[in-house]
């Protein structure tokens, strides 16, 4: 077995028993790895190895990589955040983009695929710990959004992301995590149209576990399958 797929293994053991301590079925949860600085020969290691899907943080690694194969045979997703002007890019060519941070770029998605043609899966992010350095929408912004999806045809709200704060302490995101769970509750229960609150995707590589007990359906996991990266290296 490679370092990857021993790995991904390990964090598939540790999903199923975080799912079985709260009562969930692992079935439910599905791990994206998050691919960013990571060549395409690893992509491929990881979804040998059974991940659910790639989630890329920039274009240039995206259409870089996609034509080597990376992700064949999984969805790839778009994770990172997407300037207006490389929209194009991304549009149609991801099977979700999870990051729509900003009212500009969910109506500048809009256009692109309705010029297209076709209709942009798409989560809303939500900056859930309320920090500047961060984008996203409040909790307030988001069920402002989804009361006004059906004025976005050509995207399908499928859920909620969130980026929570670094905790310094083990189980310092809890509280978090249960706040995206409530809200993705909220609009659900408002039965919008156009939305689809099927996708709760948070957790990373230190918190996955606690995600899942909160209510996650997707952890985005770069470090614990694929290694530190290496941020000097480019
Ligand atoms: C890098 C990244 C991750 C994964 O982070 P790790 O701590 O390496 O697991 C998850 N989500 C997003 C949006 C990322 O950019």
């Amino acid at each position: 077995m490679t370092k990857i797929a021993e790995n991904v293994a390990r964090i598939r053991a540790k999903m199923d028993e975080a799912a079985r301590a709260c009562g969930r079925d692992p079935a439910e949860i599905s791990l994206c790895a998050a691919t960013k600085m990571n060549d395409a020969e690893s992509v491929k290691e990881a979804v040998a190895a059974g991940v659910d899907c790639c989630g890329e943080n920039r274009v240039q690694e995206l259409l870089q990589k996609q034509p080597q194969g990376a992700y064949e045979g999984v969805p790839v997703h778009f994770i990172g955040h997407l300037q207006t002007n490389k929209v194009r890019q991304v549009v149609g060519r991801v099977d979700l983009i999870q990051s729509v941070d900003r009212p500009e770029l969910l109506q500048c998605i809009e256009k692109t695929a309705e010029k297209l043609g076709l209709v942009q899966n798409i989560l809303l992010e939500v900056n859930i710990g309320a920090e500047e350095s961060k984008s996203g929408f409040t909790p307030g912004q988001t069920m402002e959004i989804a009361a006004h999806m059906c004025e976005y045809p050509h995207c399908r709200l499928m859920g909620l992301m969130a980026i929570p704060p670094i905790s310094v302490e083990p189980g310092g995101n809890s509280k978090y995590f249960a706040q995206m769970r409530q809200l993705l509750v909220d609009i659900r229960a408002k039965k919008y149209d156009n939305v689809h609150m099927v996708c709760l995707s948070m957790g990373m590589s230190d918190d996955y576990c606690d995600a899942i007990a909160e209510g996650s359906t997707m952890i985005r996991v770069g470090t614990a399958i694929f290694g530190a990266r290496h941020y000097d290296a480019k």
